[in-house]
């Protein structure tokens, strides 16, 4: 065993091929090095191990194809695209939404470019990098005032700091959530200097809890959406309106962090009824705050609208400048933002609304013409079908709420195992992410386009290695 260690070739060797080949032009050299380094250790081990167990096994022609493959992927950028076949429309892990077409626009001129990001072109002085988009956002939800930040979690953190520092925020026990990715209200919270005064019962809160409550350190009344998680049975929440009632009569302001807040009214989906964003604004609640790529559509954003009296207190405040929004950020929320000025454009151009809003009978076409490209590309290797199941909202908006769908089901033939087929996607080129439901491998095409159809067969001929 040992004097097959000999046999292996030099780094050099190996370079000096891989260069001919010009199979990695435009990676750097050094780069190239440490992977085929890497490789021959990986080499080395197998010798040790047993698995190379002959001097033939390790030519270079022998173990080039192996070699270009394992230099390929770890030369390939860390940070890729991959196909979403798991029907989860807003998928926090994969990046949440999809951006429109005039949005992706926006965000490359944004920043390939000079802009008017903090210039006013009016008076050729220093302006606002939030003018772009504060009108946009009152004429949309109808709010007094306007902010935007880097993300809903920011927008709860400055408010809470601007509103109620050193003071009281009342809220109710059944709203103390996490949300995932360990963000948690009374952690928030804490963090932001209120103290948090919990009232009512997990299920149930009354408007006299929150008015039993209030004392003269009060500053805050506070409701927040639940999000991914839902008390069903004999249940009570405080409405906006009453709390904006108690809020009146006690002189204080009342906030709501709304989370998905969407824009859309969803009506007819048979989705249970979501407050918009506007609605909340209209009864009277003093700040509002959602994320700008949940049930929107945009990129990842907090807006912030309400009251101006609160909206300015909220801009002046020195967090502002640590929780600040990018350029490309800005240029993609105002692109999604002006589709919504038009609702029936939205709902056609956001890549959100569209997968949400998506009907069965359409699903079930594209289901059918996915399954046939699968077919053609994958033929006798894997079963194909196609059949009735379910596909979810996801970033906490709806949740456990069910939207019909049609699934494609495929099962490797041979020796594969679904399981197996599920791990070895994800090693794919573009990887691809599924779910296993009763025994099969399942794509559901709502978070799948037209355009990626053959890539997925790619993909899954690439895992059932049918490339070789
Ligand atoms: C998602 C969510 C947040 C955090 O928003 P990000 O945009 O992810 O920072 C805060 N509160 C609620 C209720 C949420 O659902």
């Amino acid at each position: 065993m040992s004097n097959l260690f000999k046999f292996l070739p030099s780094v050099d060797s190996v370079l000096t091929r891989l260069e001919e080949e010009g199979a990695l032009s435009g990676v750097p050299r050094t780069l190239v090095r440490d992977l085929v380094n890497g490789f021959l250790d990986v080499c080395r081990e197998e010798i040790k191990s047993g698995i190379i167990t002959a001097e033939d096994q390790l030519s270079l022609d022998a173990l080039f194809p192996r070699l270009t493959c394992h230099v390929r992927a770890g030369a390939r950028p860390h940070f890729r695209r991959v196909l979403n076949a798991t029907g989860v429309v807003v998928h926090t892990n994969l990046g949440r939404s999809l951006l429109a077409d005039s949005a992706v626009k926006a965000v490359t001129e944004a920043c390939g470019s000079y802009s008017n990001l903090e210039f006013d072109l009016k008076t050729g002085e220093r302006g606002s990098r939030y003018s772009h988009v504060e009108k946009l956002v009152c004429d949309i939800t109808g709010a007094e005032a306007a902010l935007v930040v880097n993300n809903n979690a920011s927008a709860v953190l400055i408010t809470l700091e601007t509103l109620a520092a050193g003071r009281e925020a009342v809220v109710s026990r059944g709203q103390l959530v996490e949300i995932g990715g360990s963000f948690r209200i009374p952690d928030v919270m804490t963090k932001s200097g209120a103290i948090l005064h919990e009232v009512g019962a997990t299920n149930r809160t009354h408007p006299y809890d929150y008015e039993g409550a209030i004392n003269d350190n009060t500053a805050l009344l506070m409701k927040v959406h639940t999000s991914n998680f839902r008390i069903i049975g004999f249940t009570k929440e405080v409405t906006g309106a009453e709390l904006v009632e108690l809020g009146t009569k006690y002189n204080l302001p009342v906030y709501e962090d709304l989370g998905s807040g969407n824009l859309t009214n969803f009506a007819g989906l048979g989705l249970m009824r979501e407050p918009t964003v506007q609605e909340v604004v209209s009864e009277g609640v003093d700040v509002v705050s959602f994320s700008g790529d949940k049930v929107l559509g945009g990129p990842q954003a907090g807006v912030i609208v309400g009251k101006k009296k609160y909206i300015d207190m909220i801009k002046k405040n020195p967090l502002n400048r640590v929780v600040r929004i990018d350029k490309m950020t800005l240029a993609a929320l105002e692109a999604t933002l002006r589709l919504y000025l038009d609702p029936e454009i939205a709902m056609k151009e956001v890549p959100t609304l569209r997968m949400i809003m998506e009907k069965p009978e359409s699903l079930q076409l594209r289901a059918q013409s996915l399954s046939r490209v699968l077919d053609r590309f994958l033929g006798e290797n894997v079963t194909l079908g196609v059949r009735e199941g379910v596909s979810r909202v996801g970033g906490g908006a709806f949740p456990e709420q069910d939207l019909k769908t049609f699934l494609v089901t495929v099962v490797p033939q041979g020796d594969l195992s679904v399981p197996e087929l599920k791990e070895r996607l994800l090693s794919s080129d573009p990887p691809l992410v599924g779910r296993i439901e009763d025994d099969a491998f399942c794509l559901d095409p709502r978070t799948l386009t037209q355009i990626e159809y053959h890539m997925v067969a790619e993909s899954i001929s690439q895992a059932l290695n049918l490339d070789k």
